[in-house]
C-alpha cells in the first residue's frame, strides 16, 4: 500500500490507521486540510475489498471535504473516516467506542459525523468516548438532526440561481425537473420543487419511493435508463456518482444539471464536456453543502434551527459567483469552483 504516491494523497497534513485486536475495528482517519479550523467529514462504513481501496476512499473523500467545507463558507478543514466492514464484522458498540477514543486522541483535529453506513444511534455511541461529533439527536430550538431536508433546500436554492441565470426567470413554475434518485434528499428536493410550481419526472430502484413521490406531488415517473435523457429545464441527479461522463453528456436534453450527489463528473473533462454543450452544472460539492452547514451549525452550537436554514439559502448566491465567473472567463464551472475553495483554504481564513 502507498499512500504518498496515491493519486488524492494531494498533500494531506495527517492519515491515521486504527486498529484493535480486540473488538476486530479497522478504520482510517485522513486528514487533508485543517487551514480553516478541525477536519470535518463524516465517516462511511464500508466493505472495500482491500484496505489500499479503503485508504483511496478516504484520501479522496477527505479532500473532496476540504473544498466542500471552505466553499460552504465553514471553520472547518477537510477529513474523513472510513471504518472498514471486514467479514464477520460485529459492528458491536465497543467497537464504535473505540473508534471514538482514536478519534478523541487526535485532540479535535478531526470531527466525525454520519457518512453511508452510519446512523445517529452509532454517532450517539461513538459520543460516549470523545465530544468532536456531530450529527447526534436534535437538542430543540437548536441545530442539529438529519442534515437530508438542509441538503435538499441547498439544491433548490441553487437550481433556483441556476433557472435565474440560464433561463432568466425568477421562479421555477411549470419547468420541468428530471430527479434521479428519489431517497432522502431527492424526496424532499422533490417536496420543495413542487411546493415552488415545478413539475417532476423521477426515477428510482425503489418503486415504493417513486409510488411515494408520485402520490405526493403528482410525479410522472420513468425508466432508470431513461431518467437523465428526458427533455427537460433542469436535471437533478440524487443517487449515484459519476452519471455525467463521455457517454452520457452528449444524451443530456437540459440547460441546467444541479443535485445532491457526490462526485456527479467521472472526470474533470466532463465539466468542460458539459460546458462546451452548453449545459450549465451546479458544481456537486457547492449545491449539495447544506448537509454539512448544519452539522457545523450543530457542532459549533451557536446557531438556532431558523438562522441554519438561512445559511442554507446563501448557497444560490454562492451559485451565481460561479456561473458569472465562469461565463467571464469561459471556464467549466467545476474548474471555477475549484480555484474558489483552492484560493479560500490558501488564504485560511
Ligand atoms: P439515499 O440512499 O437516501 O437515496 C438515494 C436514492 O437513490 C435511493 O432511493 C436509491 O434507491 C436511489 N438509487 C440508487 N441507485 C439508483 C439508480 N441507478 N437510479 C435511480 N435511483 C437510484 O441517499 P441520500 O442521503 O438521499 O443521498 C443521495 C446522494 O446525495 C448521495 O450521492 C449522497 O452522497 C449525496 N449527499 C447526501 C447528503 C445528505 O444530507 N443526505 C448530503 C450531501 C450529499
Amino acid at each position: 500500500m502507498s499512500a504518498f504516491e496515491d493519486s488524492a494523497f494531494d498533500a494531506h497534513e495527517k492519515v491515521v490507521f486504527c486498529y484493535d485486536a480486540i473488538t476486530g475495528l479497522q478504520a482510517i482517519i485522513a486528514i487533508h486540510s485543517t487551514a480553516l479550523g478541525p477536519s470535518a467529514g463524516g465517516t462511511r462504513l464500508w466493505s472495500y475489498a482491500s484496505s489500499t481501496e479503503a485508504l483511496h476512499d478516504a484520501l479522496r473523500l477527505s479532500q473532496g471535504m476540504s473544498y466542500k467545507n471552505a466553499m460552504a463558507g465553514l471553520k472547518f478543514g477537510g477529513g474523513k473516516g472510513v471504518i472498514i466492514k471486514t467479514p464477520g464484522y460485529s459492528g458491536s458498540a465497543a467497537l464504535y467506542e473505540r473508534y471514538g477514543e482514536f478519534v478523541d486522541q487526535l485532540g479535535g483535529a478531526y470531527v466525525t459525523a454520519e457518512d453511508v453506513g452510519m446512523t445517529v444511534e452509532i454517532m450517539e455511541t461513538i459520543a460516549r468516548k470523545t465530544l468532536y461529533v456531530a450529527g447526534l439527536s436534535p437538542v430543540a430550538g437548536r441545530a442539529g438532526g438529519n442534515p437530508s431536508p438542509k441538503t435538499a433546500y441547498g439544491i433548490f436554492k441553487g437550481i433556483e440561481s441556476a433557472v435565474q441565470f440560464k433561463l432568466g426567470r425568477n421562479d421555477v413554475v411549470d419547468l420541468t425537473v428530471a430527479v434521479q434518485g428519489v431517497g432522502q434528499v431527492g424526496y424532499y428536493l422533490c417536496k420543495y420543487l413542487h411546493e415552488a410550481g415545478a413539475k417532476l419526472v423521477v426515477a428510482d430502484i425503489d418503486a415504493g419511493r417513486v409510488r411515494k413521490v408520485a402520490d405526493e406531488f403528482g410525479a410522472r415517473s420513468v425508466s432508470l435508463e431513461d431518467i437523465l435523457i428526458q427533455e427537460v429545464d433542469v436535471v437533478a441527479p440524487c443517487a449515484l456518482g459519476a452519471i455525467l461522463n463521455a457517454q452520457s453528456i452528449p444524451m443530456l436534453q437540459t440547460s441546467i444539471v444541479g443535485g445532491g450527489a457526490n462526485n456527479q463528473l467521472e472526470a474533470p473533462d466532463d465539466g468542460q464536456r458539459l460546458h462546451d454543450a452548453g449545459i450549465l452544472y451546479a458544481p456537486d460539492y457547492v449545491i449539495n453543502g447544506g448537509g454539512i452547514i448544519n452539522v457545523a451549525c450543530e457542532y459549533y452550537g451557536e446557531t438556532t434551527e431558523d438562522e441554519v436554514w438561512q445559511q442554507v439559502s446563501v448557497i444560490g448566491p454562492r451559485l451565481t459567483g460561479i456561473f458569472e465567473e465562469s461565463v467571464a472567463g469561459d471556464k467549466p464551472t467545476n474548474v471555477v469552483a475549484d480555484q474558489q475553495a483552492k484560493r479560500i483554504i490558501s488564504a485560511g481564513v
